[in-house]
């Protein structure tokens, strides 16, 4: 039995736990007795079945790609459509769960920190969805850089916080919105956006997300009779990952994370926390984390914005130490190139997150007869971005 749960601290072997100040720690608790009593109740997972059905368009294409398998003669590569959801990426799962624990636990106000805008906008949404008031904390560097989520997350009766601390991106709007709850929480529900951050986070988004798996799982076996060779995802905090992975890991299947290399491991601009980091704490919990000989936190890059976290979710770090999933590392360069290839060979626009994990599939091919790809989002918030990087090579 490989599947892991983390202990009753929330350690995933020596990863995990809650690191947070004095005055967290009992409504972290808290929240892990209401969770456990949540997922123990038929009807919360009804409730939130309901709404992945109705309004998020679940369940998700598993689609065999056969134009794009073509040139690797025997090897067939399926997709998990999770662009096709509402919002266009797997976010909402995640948001969507949150939220109804939100209001189980009678909060009246939900807070966020985001990067790039994905996960604030998902959770604007949800908090649209339910009527909560809702206040997104998010680096002025990010906000400058990423105007058309900021946009969307005030078209939804969101407040965006700016956080000017630091170099003013996610590292910052996270310690900032953790900093801000500290103050609040007997009303406010915090929304982690990945399988970070403090116990019990890492467990209840793996909870969220692995509705990815179960379904992908079911609908191999109808489309193909039998489970794939291996599955490849990308890895930012490493929910979709967690999402699609864990209902395979008991299974004799080959998983494959995929960190971002940037512009080159040996150049320092890249987001692989596990490839490249060393233990360290941020966000609440321990795991792995890109950070300098001080144990400085090191800001990460990747062309992908969903992926440039400087840390990763610990039941990662744990899987990685076990050697259950292998995880690779791929480049702009190369992550662009696959977005390109299923432009044209499929007529589908993928997010550069999960350009990522094409190109390590294009990678595996030969290895493999039957490949899953975990498609985490659109890449319609991409094209401006991909547009500019085409011209530079003009
Ligand atoms: C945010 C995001 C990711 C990375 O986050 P994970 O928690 O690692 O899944 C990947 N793909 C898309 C489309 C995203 O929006």
């Amino acid at each position: 039995m490989q599947t892991t749960q983390p202990d009753s601290n929330g350690y995933f072997g020596e990863f995990g736990g809650m690191y947070v100040g004095e005055i967290l720690v009992s409504p972290l608790k808290t929240l892990q007795k209401d969770t456990a009593a949540a997922f123990a109740d038929a009807a919360f997972w009804g409730e939130y079945q309901y709404l992945l059905r109705q309004y998020v368009g679940r369940e998700t294409p598993c689609y065999f790609a056969r134009r794009l398998s073509e040139p690797f003669g025997k090897t067939e590569i399926y997709l998990k459509r999770e662009d096709l959801t509402h919002t266009g990426a797997h976010k909402i799962n995640n948001t969507i769960g949150q939220g109804l624990l939100a209001k189980r636990t009678g909060k009246r106000r939900l807070i966020a920190e985001t990067g790039a805008g994905q996960h604030g906008v998902a959770t604007a949404t949800v908090a649209a969805l339910f009527g909560f008031e809702c206040r997104v904390f998010m680096g002025v560097e990010d906000i400058r850089r990423q105007k058309p989520n900021v946009l969307r997350m005030e078209l939804l009766g969101t407040e965006v916080v700016p956080v000017e601390s630091g170099t003013g991106t996610l590292k910052d709007a996270m310690n900032e919105a953790l900093r801000y709850w500290s103050g609040v929480v007997d009303d406010t529900f915090y929304v982690v956006g990945t399988v970070a951050g403090p116990h019990p986070y890492p467990w209840m988004v793996r909870e969220f997300q692995k509705i990815i798996g179960q379904e992908a799982r079911r609908q191999m076996l109808e489309a193909a009779g039998t489970l794939p060779d291996a599955i490849v995802a990308a890895v930012g905090g490493g929910s979709n990952a967690m999402g699609i992975f864990y209902p395979f890991l008991d299974d004799d299947v080959a998983l494959i994370g995929v960190e971002a290399a940037g512009r080159g491991l040996s150049t320092g601009e890249h987001a692989a926390s596990l490839n490249c980091g060393a233990p360290g704490v941020l966000h609440g919990a321990k795991s792995m984390l890109l950070q300098d000989k001080y144990g400085q936190v090191h800001e990460a890059y990747s062309i992908s914005a969903g992926l440039d976290y400087p840390g990763i979710g610990p039941e990662h770090a744990l899987l990685h130490q076990s050697g259950r999933v292998r995880y690779e590392t791929i480049t702009d360069t190369e992550a662009l190139e696959a977005f390109g290839t299923l432009c044209r060979r499929e007529g589908i626009i993928p997010a550069l997150e999960s350009s990522h994990a094409l190109a390590q599939a294009f990678k595996e091919a030969g290895k493999f007869s039957r490949l899953l790809v975990c498609l985490s989002g659109r890449g319609d918030k991409d094209l401006q971005h991909v547009a500019e990087h085409l011209k530079d090579r003009l």
